[in-house]
């Protein structure tokens, strides 16, 4: 076994692992990376077809976010935040509120007069005019509902105690806030009592919807769906309950266009709008989870006239949240920095005199790591050239017509694709849906062998994910997409 392996087996604790397993062979060890591929200590290669866990977005190894952080290690790697200001921090900010906020959104006549009535901080529509830094998606996320919750609080009375609602399968991070506001079944029963009680509705999870009528198909269930909108009405009645019980819900949770951890699951087009209308006509306040979605990942909108190109998902649909929560690609998948943006109106809320602690009284040791900025410039720059709009759009076609292979297998259920991001899900039988038991590890065998083949992702339960870092190339494509395609018939095979 190679030493590092062998130190990883005595030392490491691996997130999200039953270590028991882990022990059973020697891992992986990575030793370097360039563009789409994964080199280990003994040199073989993998392609990297989640993008180590959906974090890369131009490449390993890619020479302008290296040289944009070597230029600021020569003058200072971190200082804090905690009474300093700093050069790329200060300019990201300003990056960010530019990107979180282009023309097409700014300008929607309709969009801000809709908005205006509806939304939940006195009719003032949502323009996201400040960031505040932090060190992942989790942290992101418990920034949002702690200025969430304390605005709510002012708004109503500080006895008021605002509720959150958010997605079924929602996952939003493993911080305690975090876990909260995330359904997963399986987390709540570990930790359920050291958790604070949100609600959660329906998500539009068009494969397994109870509310769909039509039979199974060759196609990605939204496609061929038969309903009548019973997912926008549950979120409708939801809001309404709450209301008659007296106290409104604070803030509605989501991830845009595509719950990540939740099992790949896409939005019907027009979901998002019409949830998030819904939600605004109560008052409630938004919060987009965009850890997973954001900065081109989700986007299919690429030439809007006198704009930047879209980057987040909710620009999809023309929805502004109250609160924008990003980390994970926002250095490229380079280092570990996260952002919450906001609105003046809940910056405002907070200031005060000095003894009047109105303060945020929240922050982390790296909040606005130099380094860290210097990335995410660079990343920020890359993404609104015209060579990645071009290249993004390229790859989420061939994305497209690659896929369309699997659905000879029979094993695979659905195929759903957000932009670059693609979820398969495996199942026993398609044409009744039944659904592989956990403990038959479907997910996990796939993914072993198309490890085998020299493709590297994880599953999210019997949903493989394929997420492939911008960068890659055709050929690459094709061979995340053939391994996968082995995988499932290896897995057949063993049935
Ligand atoms: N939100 C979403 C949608 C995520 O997918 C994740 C992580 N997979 C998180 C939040 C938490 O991010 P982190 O792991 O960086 O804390």
């Amino acid at each position: 076994m190679h030493p590092f392996a062998q130190l990883d087996r005595k030392f490491v604790w691996h997130p999200f692992t039953q270590m028991r397993d882990w022990l059973k062979r020697e891992p992986v060890v990575i030793a370097s990376g360039k563009g789409a591929v994964l080199r280990d200590v003994r040199r073989r290669e993998y392609l990297d077809a989640n993008s180590s866990i959906w974090t890369n977005l131009h490449g390993h190894n890619h020479p302008q976010i290296n040289s944009a952080i070597r230029r600021q290690l020569k003058k200072i790697a971190h200082s804090s935040a905690l009474g300093f200001a700093n050069e790329p921090a200060s300019l990201l900010a300003e990056q960010l509120v530019q990107a979180a906020n282009p023309k097409f959104m700014v300008g929607r006549e309709s969009s801000r007069a809709q908005t205006k009535i509806m939304s939940g901080l006195d009719g003032v529509s949502p323009h996201l005019d400040k960031v505040f830094f932090s060190d992942d998606g989790s942290t992101a996320l418990e920034v949002a509902l702690k200025l969430a919750y304390e605005v709510t609080r002012r708004k109503r009375g500080k006895k008021s105690r605002p509720k959150f609602l958010s997605l079924d399968g929602a996952y939003h991070g493993d911080t305690i806030g975090a876990v909260s506001l995330g359904h997963i079944d399986l987390f709540h029963q570990a930790y359920g009592g050291m958790l604070f009680n949100t609600d959660k509705v329906m998500s539009p999870y068009c494969y397994r919807c109870p509310f769909n009528r039509a039979q199974p198909e060759r196609d990605d269930a939204r496609n061929y769906r038969k309903c009548n909108w019973e997912c926008v009405g549950k979120v409708d009645q939801k809001f309404s309950a709450q209301k008659k019980r007296g106290n409104p819900y604070g803030a509605f949770v989501f991830e845009p266009l595509m719950q990540g951890a939740a099992g790949l699951i896409p939005q019907p087009p027009g979901w998002l709008k019409r949830v998030t209308d819904i939600a605004r006509s109560h008052g409630a306040l938004l919060i987009a989870d965009e850890v997973m979605t954001g900065f081109g990942r989700t986007n299919s909108k690429f030439k809007i006239k006198n704009s930047k190109p879209s980057l987040f998902a909710c620009q999809e649909e023309f929805v502004q949240p109250d609160f924008l929560c990003m980390a994970k690609g926002l250095t490229g998948g380079y280092l570990p920095m996260a952002a919450t943006l906001t609105t003046q109106k809940v910056f405002d809320a907070f200031l005060g005199e000095y003894e009047e602690f109105k303060t945020f009284f929240h922050g982390h040791s790296f909040t606005g790591n130099q380094l860290g900025a210097a990335a995410s410039l660079a990343s920020l720059e890359l993404l609104q050239t015209k060579a990645s709009v071009r290249q993004r759009a390229i790859l989420q076609t061939q994305l497209q017509k690659e896929l369309q292979s699997l659905w000879t297998l029979p094993n695979v259920g659905d195929i759903r694709q957000v932009g670059l991001v693609a979820g398969i899900e495996l199942v026993k039988n398609w044409r009744t849906r039944a659904p592989f038991a956990l403990r038959e590890r479907a997910g996990i065998r796939v993914c072993e062998a198309m490890a085998k083949r020299g493709v590297l992702t994880r599953p999210v339960g019997n949903v493989i994910v394929l997420m492939p870092p911008y960068c890659t190339n055709p050929k690459q494509l094709s061979q995340m997409v053939s391994a996968l395609a082995d995988g499932v018939r290896e897995l057949a095979e063993g049935l």
